[in-house]
Formats: C-alpha cells, sequence, structure tokens
C-alpha cells in the first residue's frame, strides 16, 4: 500500500499542467492588461448608458464592435426590452426657516411633481423601522426625510443598508400619507453631490416624488431640525417616463474544446447611470469581464467549456438583462458550470467566497491556492454572485464570487464623479489577474461545481 501525505493526494485534484497554466496566466495578466484602455475607450465612445438612451444604445454597438475586434467567437446582441425613464430637473430647497437651496437628484423611476411642485413640513426618520412606528396622523401631509449615514466598508454591507430607505422608503412613507420622499444619499461622498439609485414602488402604495440630496446637504438639513419644531421644504421634479425601449445583452464567447456546450458564464452590466461617464459602475467590470477572457486566449489556452462573456443590458433600473438572459436560456441551466461577475469597481479582490454544492469545496480551495498569491483570502459559501447572476443562480447555478474593496467605491458610486480617472490601473489589474485565474480553471478542469438548491430550500 502507497501512504500518499495528504497534501499530495487533495492536490492531485487540478492538473498539475493546469495549475502551471494558471500561474502564468496571473502573472500575464497582471503585467499585460489592456483592461484599462477598455474602460477607457467606452466611457469616451459610447458616455452614459442609461437604459434606453442613446449612450445605450452606443454601448451596445460599442460592445459588439469591441468583441469582434478583440477576437472573440459568436459575438451577438440578444435583444432585451428595457425601461425609459428621463430623470429631467430636481429642485430641493428649505423654505423655513432658514432657506437653503439643496442639492439634489431625482431617485431613479421616480415620478415627477406637477408644475407648481410640493410644499410640506419634514419628518425626519432613520429608516423605514422607525417611519413604521409612527402613527399615520405624524406622517400624513409631510416630506419624509430618511437620514441614515453610511460609513465606508470594505464589504459593502453598509450600503446593503442604507440602501433599504432609498429603494423601499418611499413607498413605505406614501402608504402613511407623505406627499414626497428625500433620503439622505445612500453613498459616502463629502462632497456636494448626490446619490442617485432607482426606488421601487410599492403596488399599494401613492408613486410620490422621491430625490436623494447630498450628504452635507443632509448634514444641513438634519441640523434645523434639530434646532427648529417646523422646518419645510419645496421640492419639484421633472422626471417622467416614457415607452419602454429595445436595448441587448452583448455575448461574445471563447469557444471550449471537448466540453463546448458546458458554459462558464463571466458577466459585468453594460449600462450606467446617466450622471457621470459609468467608468467605476461598471465600466470597470466590462473591462475586467471582456480582458480577463482576452488573457486567457492570448496566453494561448484553449480550455474544455466554453467560456461566454454576457454584457448585460439594465442592470441600474430593473435587471432586465439578467432576468431576459435567465429566460431565453432556461432549458439551458444545467450547462451553466459555474458564473462569475465584477460590478463592485476597480479594488482590489481581498476575499474569495463562493456559493457551490458542498461536495465542490475542496475543488475551491485548491482554485484559492491560485490567486491567494494576489492578496485574496479565502471566504465563505454564501456569496452573492451579482445582480445580473441572481436568475440563474435562483434556477440552480452555482456562483463564484471574488470580493472586491468597497471602502472607495461608494465614493462615486451613481454621482457626477463616476469618472475614469477614479479607476486604478493597479486595481483594475489585480481583477483582471484574479477572474482571469477562476474563469480559466472553471473552464479548464473536469471537474463541476453541482447545482445550488432552489432559494427557498435554503
Ligand atoms: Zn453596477
Amino acid at each position: 500500500m502507497l501512504w500518499l501525505a495528504p497534501g499530495l493526494a487533495l492536490a492531485a485534484n487540478i492538473p498539475s499542467t493546469i495549475r502551471d497554466d494558471a500561474k502564468q496566466l496571473r502573472q500575464r495578466a497582471l503585467t499585460e492588461s489592456n483592461a484599462y484602455a477598455i474602460v477607457e475607450s467606452l466611457v469616451l465612445e459610447a458616455g452614459p448608458r442609461l437604459a434606453g438612451s442613446k449612450g445605450d444604445e452606443a454601448a451596445v454597438a460599442w460592445a459588439l464592435l469591441k468583441l469582434e475586434e478583440l477576437g472573440f467567437e459568436n459575438v451577438r446582441a440578444e435583444d432585451v426590452e428595457v425601461p425609459h425613464w428621463e430623470r429631467g430637473e430636481t429642485r430641493v430647497e428649505i423654505t423655513a426657516p432658514f432657506p437653503h437651496r439643496l442639492v439634489a437628484t431625482a431617485l431613479g423611476g421616480s415620478f415627477g411633481t406637477d408644475a407648481d411642485g410640493i410644499e410640506a413640513p419634514v419628518l425626519m426618520v432613520t429608516n423605514i423601522a422607525e417611519l413604521e412606528e409612527l402613527p399615520r396622523s405624524r406622517v400624513e401631509g409631510t416630506i419624509v426625510f430618511f437620514n441614515d449615514r453610511m460609513e465606508p466598508t470594505r464589504d459593502a454591507s453598509s450600503y446593503s443598508r442604507v440602501v433599504r430607505n432609498r429603494a423601499y422608503g418611499p413607498s413605505a412613507a406614501a402608504r402613511l400619507g407623505a406627499v414626497a420622499a428625500i433620503t439622505r444619499s445612500a453613498g459616502t461622498s463629502s462632497d456636494r453631490i448626490a446619490h442617485t439609485g432607482s426606488l421601487r414602488y410599492a403596488d399599494d402604495a401613492p408613486r410620490i416624488p422621491a430625490a436623494a440630496i447630498s450628504n452635507p446637504d443632509a448634514n444641513l438639513l438634519e441640523r434645523q431640525m434639530q434646532l427648529q419644531d417646523v422646518v419645510t421644504l419645496s421640492l419639484s421634479m421633472t422626471s417622467r417616463h416614457l415607452e419602454p425601449r429595445r436595448s441587448a445583452n452583448v455575448i461574445g464567447e471563447l469557444r471550449g474544446t471537448d466540453a463546448a456546450d458546458e458554459i462558464v458564464l463571466i458577466g459585468a452590466h453594460l449600462d450606467s447611470w446617466d450622471l457621470g461617464q459609468g467608468a467605476v459602475d461598471d465600466g470597470s467590470g466590462v473591462a475586467i469581464a471582456i480582458e480577463a477572457v482576452r488573457q486567457i486566449r492570448e496566453a494561448g489556452l484553449r480550455p474544455r467549456r466554453t467560456i461566454r462573456v454576457v454584457l448585460y443590458a439594465n442592470e441600474e433600473f430593473g435587471v432586465s438583462g439578467g432576468k431576459a438572459y435567465a429566460e431565453k436560456y432556461s432549458d439551458q441551466v444545467a450547462q451553466h458550470v459555474i458564473g462569475l461577475e465584477a460590478d463592485l469597481g476597480p479594488g482590489k479582490v481581498w476575499r474569495f467566497d463562493v456559493r457551490v454544492a458542498a461536495k465542490a469545496l475542496p475543488l475551491v480551495e485548491e482554485m484559492h491556492k491560485l490567486i491567494e498569491p494576489l492578496g485574496i483570502a479565502r471566504g465563505n459559501n454564501e456569496a452573492y454572485g451579482g445582480a445580473d447572476l441572481v436568475a440563474m443562480r435562483d434556477l440552480g447555478m452555482p456562483v463564484l464570487g471574488p470580493r472586491q474593496d468597497a471602502s472607495l467605491y461608494f465614493e462615486v458610486h451613481h454621482t457626477v464623479n463616476d469618472t475614469l480617472d477614479k479607476i486604478s490601473r493597479e486595481g483594475l489589474d489585480q481583477n483582471v489577474a484574479t477572474y482571469a485565474v477562476l474563469t480559466y480553471l472553471a473552464a479548464a478542469i473536469e471537474q463541476d461545481f453541482g447545482r445550488l438548491p432552489p432559494p427557498d430550500s435554503e
């Protein structure tokens, strides 16, 4: 009988040739990445890309050309219907006791006011739970001000908390009779700029207008509220909804060899908000996904499974592309061996989370060893995976979740400051190396990652 060291037996899971290739790929991707040029080209040639806008259309054309030019196979645009909304002008002013114009922007999807606008006393709360403890008589006829401060966190946990005010606050306020809602920006910038983002109107509440105000303006409003019993605010907004438009998920592949019908999906979203350039969110993710796969091909590697890059339509405004993809490929979910997405900016990956079947956890440990030299710790088996992948994940597709450092991301997220100069090449290229290695490994190995149970049963 042969006595093997335990480490030796485990390491045999991923063949040494594949591991060697992955190490070379890692080095190559760090030093020869072209990702910055890709995001620069997107920002320069398509600009901001709000669903249904001219920029959105330009981005689809850009992506088709770029994927062709970079040598991707089966390049195509798959039709997706997207909502079409215009921000218009937003004017928010404190009218008493101490008049001030506040820097504000409409929340995505908000209806506007009529031409006269709204003027009403302000009711300040920290969050929805606090609001819902108040009697209707306190809320009726007011403009509810959700005032929860977001602090920078590497894992984006503070965003998960405050984003609830932005998304669900307006309907919670309307249900209790409020006439409008404003939120402290769900972002960390101390600049006088407002962070936008989508709201979700509930079916059982009036659709009241809602805007975000900048953090310094939220401080000012909060101070007035502490000093005075009654503070009044006027709000006028010209936001409006238009007819839905056609957009597209843009797809390109590196075809596999003996297992070409098995797919490793790497995604990012092509759309962006209208205020900035959409460089960080999610131009950087688009560049990471494209460049990771280009690096694999340039390294002369041709893995057995097909690697499919999906640049999703309209993530920001209802995840239209992610849902459309899952619908279109609902009969091919089982062929999607794994998915991963880049949608948290260009901050370095610091932890490797996954969501895979238990049997694949030893395999994941081995994959981790090959990205560990990039400064990445091993995480948990509860990865989110990315908004665009959720629909496929819920159908059973496992996900790899490299966690990008979000400490600086929410300084510029959904603001006018989301511009190219905010992208660090070093961070971007560390991402490219991470995504390239993980994508390559997943496509090159024999093993799979099992399937996930339906979300209810977890
Ligand atoms: Zn995004």
